[in-house]
């Protein structure tokens, strides 16, 4: 019997093979999860299929695209056609490659503003349509953050603003949504080399620093990733919500 069994989740995030999402979602459907992958738009289309296809229990795989309101509301409706939901995973975030770097305060609001749109807004508008599916259900809801959020890392910039943004959301929506059963947390991952990360600046340097300094003396993967979001999104993580949870080789304990 698997931790999963009997669980649906939607994933967010799935881009390739070396997404986190995927690695979220191996775990998951190895655990009995049924899972619904969000992909981002048509030219993604294939290549989530062919990694679909590598699962033992084929997802239900929909496009959807967190700008687009409607797409939005015709996902969940297709969700929402599958039975109830237990389980949604937030694992996307963007922003303008040449803001990834150079000076922050060279940040544009148009910049600004899609980062906090993908990135961060975004979970209050997916949780916000799960909530009902949730009903019952004893839901949780995980999303992906970084360090950068709470402390300066060099080359994050704009994102790391949109990072707070997305820890303040899991605290406010765990409160909203905790009377209903529905757990919200964030899991604060170490670097990890996927296309989103490699468009920050500097990135090998920090994936360096963390190997060397880190008390585990080595980078985290997709899989320490994804069992920990499999503890949250099951009875084993029950009664914690509104949490930063750190899956980062304990990193972020260092001072200087
Ligand atoms: P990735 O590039 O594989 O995933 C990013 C995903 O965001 C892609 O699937 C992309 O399609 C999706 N996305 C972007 N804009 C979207 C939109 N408008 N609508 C729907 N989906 C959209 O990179 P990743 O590293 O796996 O990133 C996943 C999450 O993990 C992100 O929130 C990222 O900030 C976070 N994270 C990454 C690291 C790291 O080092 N890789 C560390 C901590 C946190």
């Amino acid at each position: 019997m698997g931790l999963m069994n009997d669980k649906t989740v939607a994933i967010f995030g799935v881009a390739n093979k070396r997404s986190i999402a995927w690695g979220i979602a191996r775990v998951l459907a190895g655990e009995g999860a049924r899972l619904v992958l969000a992909y981002q738009n048509d030219r993604m289309k294939r290549g989530v299929e062919q990694l679909a296809g590598e699962l033992d229990v084929a997802p239900v795989l929909a496009p959807c695209d967190v700008t687009d309101e409607a797409q939005v509301d015709a996902f969940f409706e297709g969700v929402r056609e599958l039975g109830p939901l237990d389980g949604l995973v937030h694992s996307i975030a963007t922003a303008k490659r040449e803001e990834l770097g150079g000076q922050f305060r060279d940040t544009s609001w148009d910049g600004y503003a899609l980062a906090q749109q993908v990135s961060a807004y975004s979970l209050v508008s997916l949780a916000r349509r799960a909530a009902p599916l949730m009903a019952g259900r004893q839901g949780s809801i995980v999303c992906l953050t970084y360090y950068g959020a709470e402390r300066v890392v060099e080359g994050y910039n704009v994102m790391g603003v949109a990072k707070a943004a997305l820890e303040a959301n899991t605290r406010y929506l765990a409160a909203d949504l905790g009377p209903e059963g529905i757990r919200v947390n964030a899991i604060s991952a170490g670097p990890i080399k996927t296309v989103s990360a490699m468009g920050v600046s500097g990135f090998k340097d920090i994936l360096g620093q963390v190997e060397a300094r880190a008390p585990l003396r080595r980078n985290v993967t997709q899989e320490d990733v994804g069992r920990t979001a499999l503890f949250l999104l099951s009875e084993l993580g029950a009664a914690i919500t509104g949490q930063t949870l750190y899956v980062d080789s304990g990193y972020s304990i260092l001072g200087v």
